[in-house]
């Protein structure tokens, strides 16, 4: 196994790697910013490197200081947790020519799959269904244009090929402002991610987000931990999530996650990682590739009794896969509402000290977070303090055991969006299971 790794990341992620390394024994470094002093994993630590000031351009994207952290410590990895460097094939390329193990895919896979023309282009290749859509980047002929939008069929939907985070996107409904939707997204693609490369998609209009979990050797080996639903959103960002996805059959389950298995093999995919589909109408569409470990793993790790992180771990370690798809078994359903530190009716982030704090328990309930009483959240981060897990033995249980579990968690001397989680689990509509993903911005109003 590894020897010992930095954690180059915070919250709750940072004490989920944290654990997963006590447990099978590897040492740990957290290299911190100077607002983190007190974070749970920071304090846990085998060892621990300030890697700079609050600010995360200081910090967390700080590359030489992360990297110099590994090697005072001589540490033999780098886990980069998600968010921050971990979809930056620079930072992966620079942590193994510096001689160091990067926890994730090879740095060209990340580099593929970063940029959506070329990664579209190698799900088209590996058998993947996806958006129907301009083939590639588009081009300056106007006539071509609009011939390929009337082909596809309004509304399309512009989007940039270096764009993330729900940016870089934009609907067009009709011929008479198509030219003009492009120029405009070309020039912002450019100024926002310095690649004015933009491309045409099919506009859909009610689907719901499915993302299937892979877990490939880099050797030959990869499996699908099956599907989680992950519709409830507001501003492209996740709320809620839950495995496996409501309504779908075995047989559906079992196609698509073939095929993502296949891709994986196709490009030689190393470590954790997840396809990201639209799925409207039975069909499924994807629309890109995440290669890290994501939030909502845990609800996965719930229905499949697989430590997704552990299995990162091993594959950096150049262990095989340990498991095939057979011995892969899905039990029961599982929801996770991610706990932030904001306002739930105007959403602005609040962060600040914590006065007391009450985790929920009882029988299916895991709570992943970094926060105890006297915590303060810092105001230079993502607001997201903690994710609440419900498991149970179909979608019924798992929902009632999240509602007790949302009511009974304290948290003083911060707002939180716990109020609008047990709202939304009270809706008819989410109880029923299967909205799609403009439902939670319809039902706010927004
Ligand atoms: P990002 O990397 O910015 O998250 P994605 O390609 O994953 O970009 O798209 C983000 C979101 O934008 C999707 O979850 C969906 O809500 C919307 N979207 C993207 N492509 C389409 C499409 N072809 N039709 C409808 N909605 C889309």
């Amino acid at each position: 196994m590894l020897d010992k790794i930095v954690i180059a990341n915070r919250g709750e992620i940072a004490l989920r790697i944290l654990r997963a390394c006590r447990e099978v024994g590897i040492k740990t470094v957290a290299a911190y910013s100077t607002a983190d002093r007190s974070q749970k994993h920071v304090l846990l630590a085998d060892e621990t490197v300030c890697i700079g000031p609050p600010k995360s351009a200081d910090s967390y994207l700080n590359m030489p200081a992360i990297i110099s952290a590994a090697e005072v410590t001589d540490a033999v990895a780098i886990h980069p947790g998600y968010g921050f460097l971990t979809e930056n094939a620079d930072f992966a390329e620079r942590v193994e020519n510096s001689g160091f193990i990067f926890i994730g895919p090879r740095p060209e896979t990340i580099r593929l799959m970063g940029d959506k023309v070329s990664a579209i282009a190698a799900m088209r290749e590996a058998g993947v269904p996806t958006v129907p859509g301009s083939d590639g980047a588009l081009g300056d002929v106007s006539d071509d244009l609009l011939r390929m939008a009337r082909q596809i069929g309004y509304p399309v939907i512009i989007k940039a090929a270096g764009g993330g985070g729900g940016r870089g996107m934009r609907v067009v409904n009709s011929e008479a402002s198509l030219l003009n939707a492009i120029t405009v997204t070309r020039s912002e693609a450019l100024a926002a991610f310095g690649n004015e490369a933009v491309y045409m998609e099919k506009y859909l209009e009610r689907p719901r987000h499915i993302e299937v979990q892979v877990l490939a050797d880099g050797q030959g080996r990869a499996v699908h931990l099956g599907e989680r639903d992950c519709s409830m959103q507001r501003r492209h960002q996740k709320v809620i999530e839950e495995a496996p996805a409501p309504g779908l059959t075995g047989e559906q389950r079992t196609a698509i996650g073939r095929r993502c298995v296949d891709a994986c093999l196709e490009i030689g995919y190393r470590g954790a990682g997840t396809f990201e589909f639209l799925y409207q109408d039975g069909e499924f569409y994807f629309i890109e590739m995440n290669t890290r470990i994501q939030v909502e793993h845990p609800v996965t790790e719930m229905i499949t009794g697989i430590d997704i992180v552990r299995a990162q771990l091993e594959i950096a370690a150049g262990r095989p896969l340990p498991f095939r798809q057979e011995d892969i078994q899905f039990r029961g359903h599982a929801m996770e509402c991610r706990i932030n530190a904001e306002d739930p009716k105007t959403f602005m982030p609040c962060p600040g000290p914590i006065g007391q704090w009450h985790a929920p328990g009882g029988p299916g309930i895991r709570v992943d977070s970094h926060v105890y009483s006297g915590y303060e959240v810092p105001p230079y981060y993502d607001s997201m303090i903690g994710k609440i897990i419900a498991h149970g033995s179909n979608r019924d249980a798992a929902l009632a055991r999240m509602r007790t579990a949302l009511a009974e968690t304290v948290i003083e001397g911060i707002k939180t969006n716990i109020p609008l989680h047990l709202e939304i689990c009270s809706h008819a509509a989410f109880r029923n299971g299967g909205t799609d993903i403009h439902y939670l911005e319809k039902r706010l109003g927004l």
